[in-house]
């Protein structure tokens, strides 16, 4: 066995480990496809295991990464085919293993000078992607560790680049369905709550394009500054686009910055049909984007796209004596000064790899597919009397209610809510299928979300019964507990 005091392993040591490491965790890939979707009946000792501090001694390899898959194995299985909850991704192996290189050859990217041809990796994506966006020359972006953190530098251009050093009176526009990271950015960036103005939206749950105009108009006149218009390329809980052209034409009559967060809806853009859905997003200022949704990226991948790198450069840029042997190379970014972080991992691999290597293709035929189930789901709960199927999907997440008892779809108001709370505890009791939920109108409907690469028809015809069953279960009052 190799002598793991040693922390510079040799070349065996490293085939060794790789070997073992791969082979536990091919079986473990493999078994997702019948690995229960929820777990939490946790295996003896486990609780305790993971808990333990490290030995002053070495370890045993393999069973340091068999309690790590034993401690994947709890929880919700946001791997598996059967996650249909909040956003699903999968996460490539081929990711899996841009990160065991980029890991293993650690070197620096947060300034182009020390790997300049990595940096240069990372850029080339970031601009591919830039003109899939239909977003200008010129323009460029960042890869951050989500949307939220993407998001952040965006609101900090915006607020650099139209309001400078005076906050006061500053207001951005989001409505009820924009993800909260906006408004959480917006209190990093030292603007009050009150000045993240919720503009209402349609019966569609889109932004009310009218209201809009209407808010800034009156917040103008009160003196206050608008600066920031956020619209979203499918939201989090409903899945909505909002009315990208229109906003985009309201902003720039308005002197607003336009983001579009895309942060779920982004990857379709890769598509013929999501593109045409994602139409006036080439208007943006910014453009947040999460691979570890739409890309099926693992966790920790976010993009930023901005129209002019110049301002978001602007507004992060920050220089120390410690760093004056390190020149900006004239066509790479220091991405140092487009962030937050000065180290970063070099997140640019797990783009670059899965993308040369699988090809383009491939992620367009996967995204279709998914857009082809979401139809399914929702033609066949539509077709369902004792559904409420209101809205159809956007993109991929379709929402859904049992009707109450009366089969009117009129105020069911709490009964009905408890109802479907039910549905839902029913249907993830059977821990095939992992569903979430969320509020619209005040009203609690279940929400099921085809994302994943692992989600194919099987998987979601296996759902639809499973709702079906389950609420005829609740219908004969026979419930699978409490
Ligand atoms: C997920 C999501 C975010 C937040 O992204 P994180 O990667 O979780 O930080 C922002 N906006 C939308 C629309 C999202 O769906």
């Amino acid at each position: 066995m190799p002598d793991m005091a040693n922390l510079d392993v040799n070349r065996p040591e490293m085939a060794e480990l790789g070997r073992q490491a791969v082979e536990v965790l091919a079986d473990w890939l493999e078994a997702l496809e019948e690995s229960p979707a929820s777990d939490y009946t946790s295996p003896a000792g486990l609780a305790e295991r993971v808990r333990r501090p490290p030995g002053d001694d070495p370890g045993d390899f393999g069973e340091l990464v068999a309690t790590f898959l034993e401690a994947a194995g709890q929880g919700v299985n946001t791997a598996g085919p059967g996650y249909l909850a909040y956003f699903p991704a999968g996460g490539l192996y081929s990711a899996a293993l841009a990160e065991l290189l980029a890991n293993a050859a650690n070197r620096y990217t947060g300034l182009a000078q020390t790997a300049p041809a990595l940096v240069g990796m990372e850029h080339g994506v970031l601009t591919w992607l830039c003109e899939r966006f239909g977003l200008p020359r010129g323009a460029a972006g960042i890869t951050t560790t989500g949307g939220s953190v993407a998001t952040l530098s965006a609101v900090l251009a915006a607020r650099h680049d139209r309001l400078g050093e005076d906050l006061s009176g500053g207001t951005l526009y989001v409505t009820g369905h924009t993800h909260h990271c906006v408004a959480k950015a917006a209190r990093v960036c030292g603007l009050p709550a009150k000045n993240v103005r919720q503009v209402p939206a349609t019966d569609g749950l889109r932004m009310d394009v009218r209201a809009a105009a209407e808010l800034i108009a009156a917040d103008r006149a009160a003196g206050l500054r608008p600066f920031l218009l956020a619209g979203t390329a499918g939201t989090t809980g409903t899945g909505t686009i909002d009315p990208l052209p229109e906003l985009a034409g309201l902003a720039r009559r308005e002197g607003l910055w336009f983001h579009v967060d895309a942060a779920y809806g982004g990857g379709f853009q890769l598509t013929r049909r999501g593109r045409a859905r994602l139409a006036g997003i080439e208007h943006a200022d910014s453009i947040a984007l999460d691979p570890h949704k739409s890309l099926f990226l693992p966790y920790g991948t976010g993009v930023l796209l901005v129209r002019d790198p110049a301002l978001l450069h602007a507004a992060h840029a920050a220089d120390g004596d410690y760093l004056q042997d390190l020149n900006p190379l004239d066509d790479l970014p220091d991405y140092a000064n487009l962030g937050v972080e000065l180290t970063r991992e070099f997140r640019g691999l797990r783009l670059w790899l899965p993308l040369h290597l699988h090809g383009v293709r491939a992620f367009e035929r996967e995204l279709d597919e998914k857009l082809d189930l979401a139809a399914l789901v929702h033609r066949e709960l539509a077709a369902d009397p004792r559904f409420e199927v209101p809205w159809e999907p956007d993109l991929t997440v379709v929402m859904f209610r049992l009707r109450d008892e009366g089969g009117g779809d009129g105020d069911e108001g709490e009964g009905g809510d408890e109802l479907n709370r039910r549905l839902l505890h029913e249907i993830n009791a059977t821990r095939r299928v992992y569903l979430s939920s969320t509020t619209v109108g005040g009203r609690f409907y279940l929400r099921l979300c085809v994302l994943s690469f692992r989600t194919h028809a099987h998987h979601v015809r296996r759902a639809l019964r499973i709702v079906r069953e389950s609420a005829g279960r609740l219908a004969d009052g026979c419930l699978a507990d409490g």
